[in-house]
């Protein structure tokens, strides 16, 4: 396994931006659903208790099985429209401590009267609340620290419980009850872990094109929708650059559709590893690229841009260097109000290079003097 995934299986930090919507979109589904379920359920359980229980245990139980029906159903309706990973946190740490509280609030109470049949077989089934919660964290695609810093509070409130009434079991039942729910928890961890990396390697499947490794062109619209709301919301540049390839369907007529794959295969690798961490490499079409620039504006663009062109495209079968007629918009000196017209007056700008003869680049006019921020 690459360190890098490794990595990211371990930490949440360096996850791509489309992966932690996607993320985020799972988790919170799925803790709806289960709120859903539980607000449900947890009702249902009330004519069991009926039946086992007597006064007063019985009537404390229901009142905090109405409160946690109403805490699952508030969390089944809320983060309707949430795709950040800080909802999905939040809705995680919600639904972790309905449990929790209803665990740390019945279990001494049902510890505290002396039961027999039914109704202490019931009872030790409320004992098992903090194992089931533990191996639901298995449920969500979670990186290994995330899964320990959501079963710390649960396995906290196992140990406060236990503390609390050491009187009634010895310490050898505790402790082996707290190994089994850490054990629970390591598992609950792996299978979490094993669940993200199932889900990282499906969205680079869905959103990367499979010939030049690219950005395809729905997942880089939506990159492109990320960016332009970050820069607009901090004022800050963010250029694209539309680059098409000269003469392309020349080399799949001469040579072939595969000397034309090989081509733009070398095109793309040249481009993706020469851009800077944060710059976006998505194939738009065919033999056009679009480069996405953020915090650049049009003349850190067109020096980039520069550099690009001159560690070159590759070369056609034929020897000669590959070219491209270049397009460089910039969202302030542009005045454009949505990514999709910034996109459009690069491409515009490609266009003006081809019939200006190909192989050139025409950026923002008039260029935004160095360094300068407008607020947008
Ligand atoms: P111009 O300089 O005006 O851009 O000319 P061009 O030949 O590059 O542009 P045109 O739009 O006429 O042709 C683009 C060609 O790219 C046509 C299409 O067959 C080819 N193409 C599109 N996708 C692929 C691909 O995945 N592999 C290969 N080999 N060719 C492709
Ligand atoms: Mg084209
Ligand atoms: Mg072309």
């Amino acid at each position: 396994m690459p360190r890098d995934m490794l990595r990211e299986l371990i930490l949440p930090r360096g996850h791509a931006s489309l992966l932690a919507r996607r993320r985020a979109e799972m988790i919170i589904s799925r803790i709806r659903m289960i709120a859903g379920l539980f607000a449900i359920l947890t009702p249902l359980w009330i004519v069991i208790d009926l039946l086992v229980f007597s006064w007063p245990v019985t009537i404390l139980l229901v009142v905090g099985r109405i409160v946690t029906t109403i805490a699952f159903g508030v969390l089944a309706v809320s983060f309707r429209k949430s795709i950040r990973m800080r909802d999905a946190y939040r809705a995680l740490a919600y639904m972790f401590s309905i449990p929790t509280l209803f665990f740390m609030y019945s279990h001494p109470l049902l510890s505290h009267f002396d039961m027999a049949g039914p109704a202490a077989a019931i009872a030790a089934g409320y004992a098992f609340l903090p194992f089931v919660m533990v191996a639901g964290l298995s449920v969500f695609p979670l990186t290994a620290v995330e899964s320990a810093l959501f079963a710390m509070p649960v396995l906290a409130a196992e140990a406060l419980v236990a503390l609390l009434q050491l009187d009634m079991l010895n310490w050898s039942s505790h402790l082996g009850a707290f190994w089994l729910l850490f054990l629970i928890a390591t598992v609950a961890a792996l299978a979490g872990m094993s669940q993200l990396s199932f889900m990282m390697s499906l969205v680079r499947q869905a959103t990367h094109d499979g010939l030049t490794g690219c950005f395809s062109r729905t997942s880089g619209e939506e990159l492109l929708d990320i960016q332009f709301h970050i820069a607009s919301r901090s004022g800050a540049p963010l250029s694209v650059v539309f680059l098409d390839l000269d003469h392309f369907k020349k080399i799949n007529d001469t040579h072939g559709h595969d000397a034309g794959d090989r081509v733009l295969r070398k095109a793309a690798e040249t481009l993706r590893g020469n851009l800077r961490s944060g710059d976006i490499l998505l194939r738009w079409g065919g033999e056009e690229f679009v480069i996405v620039l953020p915090g650049a504006n049009g003349q850190t663009a067109a020096s980039a841009v520069a550099r690009l062109l001159k560690i070159g495209l590759g070369l056609r079968p034929d020897g000669s260097p590959v070219t491209a007629s270049i397009g460089i918009a910039e969202r302030l000196a542009d005045s454009a109000s949505t990514w999709h017209e910034l996109v459009e007056i690069a491409d515009q700008r490609m266009y003006e290079a081809k019939m200006g003869g190909r192989n050139r680049v025409v950026g923002c006019t008039p260029p935004l003097p160095q360094g300068a921020v407008v607020n947008g």
